[in-house]
């Protein structure tokens, strides 16, 4: 059989842990036969950044830009324990934040619902996407532990030296400061692809936030949205016979519960990150989600939108036998060389991403799958396997 050819590389970012094992596996197995994979390849693993002083995270997300379309693997996320189990310089920033922010762009994350695994909550007919924006906020922070006493103050200066000064709070003693930004041609852009993304899927837009409380900040976000809506979406909207609505972040978390599903949900960043872990697992598993991150003149990185899987991770360095699901990186990958291939007008490379994501299903509906799959699936006939069998499994099916 001879493999299918690619024209311009996919960006390759690799990762971390159990992620890491899973990626070469699905190369082994389900790609590299198959396919003469062109990639240009980013180590992104922790030790690599470390030794590149996050360099490699920049030059990664510069070349998705430059080509169109990345895969990437989980990768950590440094925190104390990391720095010591590391031994790194320092407590790198979040790739996926450093990425984001590179790309500018809107993640679109739906589970994949199967035959034989029924959503926890009973009500949701049709998968939710949840539309999480890929820009700042608490991604870009800048923080203080304030040691002691004293005044903190929010100061803007303007080009032509205009300042607007607001006191933050008098501290007594000591505590913990953060800012945070957002810019209006980034939420501009998270809108306009939200909105494009609905007219695309026929399906409603929520978006809500914490305008309440956030005045000004949150407000922004309202009202960039409205603006957006109105001027450039609303007659388009009323045509396709779809929705746009804004609430409040609770109601629409307590509407979202009780919907049938099948709409679109714009979320900021950090409550997309968390609604999305919520929505995985109400759906099956964190590891039954795809993912992708769409930067607003149409540059694509895919992803799974679960972590390193480090509990398994250990075990595996332990020579224990894992069960990790690799469903959402095996679609990362298929959605990548998908688009790909459209972008690059081969066929083949698009059928192969096609196939490989119905075999993956196909695996499963025939009952074999990793052991958080087997616990909650309904058929009669479940075999659990393991990490490497799941997908040997799927290569012979495909
Ligand atoms: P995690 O890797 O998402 O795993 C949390 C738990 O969810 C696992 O222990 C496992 O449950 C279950 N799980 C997640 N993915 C699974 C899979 N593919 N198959 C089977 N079970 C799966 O989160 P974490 O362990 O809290 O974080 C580990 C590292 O990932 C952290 O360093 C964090 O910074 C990083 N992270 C990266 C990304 C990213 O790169 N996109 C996202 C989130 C977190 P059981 O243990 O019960 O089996
Ligand atoms: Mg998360």
């Amino acid at each position: 059989m001879s493999k299918i050819q690619m024209k311009t590389p996919i960006v390759e970012m690799d990762g971390d842990e159990m992620t890491r094992i899973i990626w070469q596996y699905i190369k082994d197995e389900l790609i590299n036969p198959y396919i003469d994979l062109k990639s240009e390849y980013y180590d992104l693993g922790l030790k690599h950044r470390d030794e590149t002083d996050d360099q490699v995270t920049i030059d990664s997300a510069n070349a998705a830009l430059k080509y169109g379309v990345a895969v990437k693997c989980a990768t950590i996320t440094p925190n104390d324990a990391r720095v010591k189990e590391y031994d790194l310089k320092k407590m790198y920033k979040s790739p996926n934040g450093t990425i984001r922010g590179i790309m500018d762009g809107t993640i679109f994350r739906a589970p994949i619902l199967i035959k034989g695994i029924r959503p926890h909550v009973w009500n949701w007919e049709k998968p939710i996407t949840l539309a999480r924006h890929g820009y700042g906020d608490v991604y870009k922070n800048t923080e203080i532990k304030v040691p002691g006493a004293g005044k903190a103050e929010l100061l803007f200066t303007a080009e032509d030296g205009t300042e607007i000064r607001k006191t933050i709070h008098e501290f007594k003693g000591p505590g913990v400061l953060q800012g945070v930004h957002n810019l209006d041609s980034s939420i501009e852009s998270f809108a306009r692809s939200c909105m494009n993304y609905a007219l695309s899927m026929k399906q409603d837009l929520w978006f809500a936030s914490k305008d309440t409380i956030s005045k000004v900040y949150d407000g922004d976000f309202r009202d960039i949205f409205e603006a957006v809506y109105e001027k450039e979406f609303k007659d388009q909207f009323e045509k396709a016979g779809i929705e746009y609505f804004y609430t409040l972040i609770d109601d629409a978390v307590a509407r979202v519960m009780r919907s049938k599903g099948g709409f679109i949900w714009a979320c900021k960043n950090y409550d997309g990150d968390v609604m999305s872990d919520m929505m995985a697992s109400a759906c099956g598993s964190l590891a039954m989600m795809t993912s992708v991150l769409v930067s607003p003149d149409g540059k694509y990185e895919y992803e799974a939108a679960h972590g390193t899987v480090q509990r398994h991770y250990y075990k595996h360095l332990k020579g224990e036998e894992t069960s990790t699901n690799s469903v959402a990186t095996i679609f990362a990958w298929s959605g990548a060389l998908r688009k790909r291939g459209e972008l690059d007008g081969i066929k083949e490379l698009q059928e192969f991403a096609d196939r490989l994501e119905h075999a993956t299903l196909n695996t499963i509906e025939n009952g074999e799958m990793t052991g958080d799959l087997a616990l909650i699936s309904d058929l009669k006939n479940v075999k659990k396997l393991s990490t490497l069998e799941f997908i040997r499994a799927i290569r012979r099916s495909l």
